[in-house]
């Protein structure tokens, strides 16, 4: 089936059952964290530009593309050492998760109007995110910016971790239930592997796809049952 096929019976799905409801992850599901990761790459970069030129270089040279999940990983790619791979997982983890830089996020093509299109086909779109309470702000911000339905906590919600320190996998076990008890879950979109096999474990006659972005690299397997997407675009 192609990414339009698959798409669009999920929608066939929301117009089957007033009130059904789609969980869409954020991070690297409907918003696109490269630009986020750039900007504090650059940021970096100028903070040590006078005591090391040309690891700030090799910084600033490195594109979208050549971003892996964990910053230390692409210094890494590099050839910068460990010491600045270390300062620099650092520098990253003390920006990565705070509001201003949220607003960096570009989106993944085609989301703002899918999650749209959810609600226009009566049903829900619940945005269920590993960010914490202390990002909803931004958050909020974000999604308003790139014009997803806003989430008003009636046709869109956004369910955020009570705790920054709370790991994502247990939040998520824990909202899905609570999710589950608000109406049928019809569908889901993740980037963890991992996840997507909780949803299709927890909603097994749903439509559970896993987008083609980035992962954490954790050796999870996806479950046969995952619809496989690149981005939104029908
Ligand atoms: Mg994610």
């Amino acid at each position: 089936m192609t990414q339009k096929a698959l798409l669009d019976a999920l929608l066939d799905d929301v117009s089957a059952h007033p009130g059904a409801i789609v969980v869409f992850d954020l991070d690297d599901t409907l918003f696109s964290t490269a630009d986020r990761h750039l900007r504090i790459l650059e940021e970096f970069a100028a903070a040590i530009q006078t005591q090391d030129a040309r690891a700030a270089g090799v910084l600033r040279g490195i594109s979208r593309e050549q971003l892996m999940y964990s910053v230390a990983d692409t210094a890494k790619a590099h050839g910068l050492d460990e010491k600045l791979a270390k300062d620099l997982r650092g520098f990253w983890f003390a920006r990565f998760f705070k509001n201003p830089y949220l607003l960096e996020d570009s989106i993944i093509p085609g989301g703002p109007e899918y999650a749209a299109e959810v609600i226009a086909r009566g049903g829900r779109s619940f945005y269920m995110t590993g960010r914490d309470e202390g990002m909803r702000e931004g958050t909020e911000a974000s999604l308003l910016r790139h014009k997803f339905p806003e989430p008003d906590g009636k046709k869109a919600a956004l369910v955020l971790k009570p705790r920054f320190d709370e790991p994502d996998f247990e939040f998520k076990v824990e909202a899905l239930r609570r999710i589950g008890e608000q109406g049928p879950v019809v569908g889901s979109f993740e980037n963890e592997p991992k996840h997507v096999n909780l949803f299709i474990e927890r909603f097994p006659k749903g439509k559970h796809f896993l987008l083609d972005t980035k992962h954490s690299g954790r050796p999870v397997t996806p479950h046969s049952a995952t619809l496989h997407i690149k981005d939104f675009r029908r």
